[in-house]
């Protein structure tokens, strides 16, 4: 069973965020990037199915700019065996990301493709729905347990007020969870066996796939600050402002 990775560069989940001065997007320029959280889990989650056993090899595949191939090769360190970059300077909106991601598919024939839930920079939470929707795949979102026996992948899913368990028929589109797994802490030898690994670039014009935007962004600004809390003597005090000051009672 081979199974597909999309891994997104994105700005590191510590670097504080500042929105560009004229309002057109977040500034980038000198911050560090890394790989989408939810992405290392689905890397993870891949390298443990190859380890048990399940899967024969697993494939990391990033869309964008020429750094990304310092994501893939981190995917690699964690156990992906080769990488695939689709280079392009232009913006990817995930519609573009999961056609590119289709196209891939048709060529590869994986039997599982596991994309993080959502990528942090822009919270879309749609690569993974509209990619099982093009290629008409059984998809199961926010994966917490993920079992493959017998060509059908069990799934749960972490859904408002519990937890949701469901069978699907291979292939499938899978997408990972913050509780998954804890992934791997990546060693220096890993890093360097990666380096050796293949990695094929590609361009979007070479699978046939038009990435032109489909959505405008009008203005991206910072939340309003929050102003300072206020300690109350009592109760009583606490219940007249709840009332009088806030109206929320
Ligand atoms: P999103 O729909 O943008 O929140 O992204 C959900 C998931 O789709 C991510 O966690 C990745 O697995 C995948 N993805 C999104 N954009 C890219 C990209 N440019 N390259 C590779 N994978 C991507």
């Amino acid at each position: 069973m081979k199974v597909l990775v999309p891994v997104k560069r994105v700005v590191d989940y510590n670097v504080k965020v500042r929105v560009k001065s004229d309002g057109t997007g977040v500034d980038v320029a000198n911050v560090k990037m890394s790989m989408n959280p939810f992405d290392e889990i689905a890397v993870e989650e891949a390298t443990r199915l190859k380890e048990a056993g399940k899967a024969t090899e697993v494939v990391a595949v990033s869309c964008g700019v020429t750094q990304c191939q310092e994501t893939l090769r981190t995917a690699m360190a964690i156990g992906a065996d080769r990488g695939i970059l689709v280079e392009t300077d232009a913006e990817l909106q995930p519609l573009a990301v999961a056609k590119l991601l289709k196209a891939l598919a048709d060529k590869e024939q994986p039997q599982l493709i596991i994309l993080g839930k959502q990528a942090i920079d822009d919270d879309c939470n749609q690569t993974g729905q509209m990619l099982a929707a093009l290629l008409g795949w059984p998809q199961a979102t926010f994966a917490s347990k993920v079992t493959i026996d017998n060509g059908k992948a069990t799934v749960t899913r972490e859904v408002d007020g519990g937890l949701e368990t469901v069978a699907l028929t291979l292939p499938a589109v899978v997408t990972t969870d913050l509780r998954l797994n804890e992934p791997r802490y990546v060693t220096l030898p890993n890093i360097m066996k990666a380096k050796k690994k293949p990695l094929e670039v590609v361009k979007p014009a070479d699978l046939g796939v038009d990435v032109a935007p489909r959505l405008k962004t009008l203005k991206v600004s910072e939340p309003p600050k929050r102003s300072a809390g206020i300690k109350v003597p009592d109760v009583a005090t606490l219940v007249t402002k709840l009332r009088n000051e806030a109206k929320v009672i």
